[in-house]
């Protein structure tokens, strides 16, 4: 990613020293997290909050607990989120959270604690105002509860807008779990009208079909596409007439996985990606699109709904090749978008119906990705490229405006 900022950087002509103002985090924070085992034992954990930037309004990212998390991922996720909301043009800067700790090996109560005690030491730097975590990587609706909740206790005062990505029935939005796979739905639609491509003209392969991908694959094969193949962990399936999407995912809401789903061909997950196909959707993890495969990767268009799931080095080999692919913080900001409408529904005490998130996703999707579209035109670069300067332009000039407080 520090690639991609300075090469938007060096499009906007921006001096050494803004340069330097963007790369630094505003604010690291590590704590320590001591807890009391189930056992009787006592364990100290390790927790990070960074706050890369807030000149657009509160921090907002979310909080991962995973065994490797370490400063430098934290950091760099929290550059990526200040990014991320400034491209789709929501009021908030970029955050990232973790904590070290294997949510396999610990009970319900002890990651209660874990979450609890973390809330607690990085409290002062949070609040609606201030900093807005949301689920990640190993957290959940659950897990924001807790955060809710102890934050609340703390300022004796229910405060829900200090977390998104929470259960409905305490304050969060209708319309959030699908959020990331409408968005990426909507931006690929997006991206073949600007090449004259129809839904019903074009194949589709999904990798993942979790959140993301599942979700996206449902919303484009209702839009009319043929969705080849989609795929977990341990494999893929594909059909040449195109899956029944809805039948796939009630086989994997039932079993779990795709394995035994009979009305496709079962392949390994090699080569998924190399699926003679229009559109690729790579929706599982990051760094799937590399300099080895990227030569049999046939696709026309990328959409990225997983974050990161391309090398800058394959990135250069599909832009010389005219490949067109929405880049990660345009295409899967769908579900901050909405996050960010549950801060507000939050903050105003009145919930809207799934209609109208959804309609106000899609004027932002659709606005976000014209913009994107319109400064790659101007300035004669990739759709990556496009998103990083606009994103980067929009924090430069709110920056300019408020001058440096000393
Ligand atoms: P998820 O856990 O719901 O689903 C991940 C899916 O990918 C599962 O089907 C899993 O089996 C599959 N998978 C994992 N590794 C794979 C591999 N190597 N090959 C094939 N399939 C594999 O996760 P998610 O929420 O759908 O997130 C997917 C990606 O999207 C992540 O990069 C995440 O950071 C990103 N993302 C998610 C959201 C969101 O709102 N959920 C928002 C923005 C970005």
């Amino acid at each position: 990613m520090a690639e991609r900022f300075e090469a938007a950087a060096d499009h906007l002509g921006l001096d050494p020293g803004v340069r330097d103002v963007l790369r630094t985090p505003d604010r690291e924070l590590t704590v320590a997290i001591p807890i009391s085992m189930d056992d009787g034992s006592l364990r100290v954990f390790k927790g990070y909050r960074v706050q890369h930037n807030f000149l657009r309004g509160p921090c907002k990212g979310g909080i991962r607990f995973a065994p490797d998390v370490h400063l430098d991922e934290v950091r760099a996720l929290a550059a990526w989120m200040t990014w991320k909301c400034s491209v789709v043009g929501i009021p908030f800067g970029g955050a990232k959270g973790g904590v070290v700790c294997n949510p396999r090996e610990l009970s319900i109560s002890e990651l209660e604690r874990i979450t609890r005690r973390y809330t607690t030491s990085i409290m002062d730097i949070l609040g609606p105002d201030r900093d807005v975590p949301a689920p990640d990587m190993n957290t959940n609706e659950q897990t924001m509860a807790w955060i809710m909740d102890t934050y609340s206790m703390h300022h004796r005062r229910t405060s829900t807008a200090v977390v998104t990505g929470k259960p409905l029935n305490l304050g969060g939005s209708r319309g959030r779990p699908e959020a990331t796979g409408r968005g990426v739905m909507i931006s690929c639609r997006e991206a073949l009208k600007t090449l004259g491509m129809r839904p019903e003209d074009t194949s589709v392969v999904v990798q993942g079909s979790g959140n993301v991908g599942g979700i996206g694959a449902l919303l484009l094969h209702r839009e009319g596409y043929k969705v080849l193949s989609l795929s977990d962990i341990y494999g893929s399936i594909y059909n040449e007439d195109g899956l029944d999407i809805p039948a796939v995912l009630a086989w994997i809401q039932k079993h779990r996985r795709l394995d035994g789903y009979e009305e496709a061909e079962h392949l390994p997950n090699e080569g998924q990606l190399e699926i003679e196909c229009d559109v690729l959707v790579p929706a599982a993890t990051e760094n799937q699109i590399t300099s080895e495969n990227v030569d049999r990767i046939k696709a026309r268009v990328i959409v990225e709904g997983a974050n990161g799931p391309t090398t800058a080095a394959a990135d250069k080999v599909l832009e010389d090749r005219g490949v067109v692919v929405v880049p990660d913080i345009l295409a899967n900001a769908g579900g901050v978008t909405v996050s960010y409408f549950e801060w507000v529904q939050d903050r105003m005490g009145y919930f809207w119906t799934e209609e109208i998130v959804n309609s106000r996703l899609e004027q932002t999707m659709v606005n976000s990705f014209e913009e994107v579209h319109t400064t790659a035109k101007k300035y004669d670069v990739s759709l990556r490229s496009a998103a990083y300067i606009l994103a980067i332009d929009r924090v430069v000039s709110v920056y300019r405006m408020r001058g440096i407080f000393a």
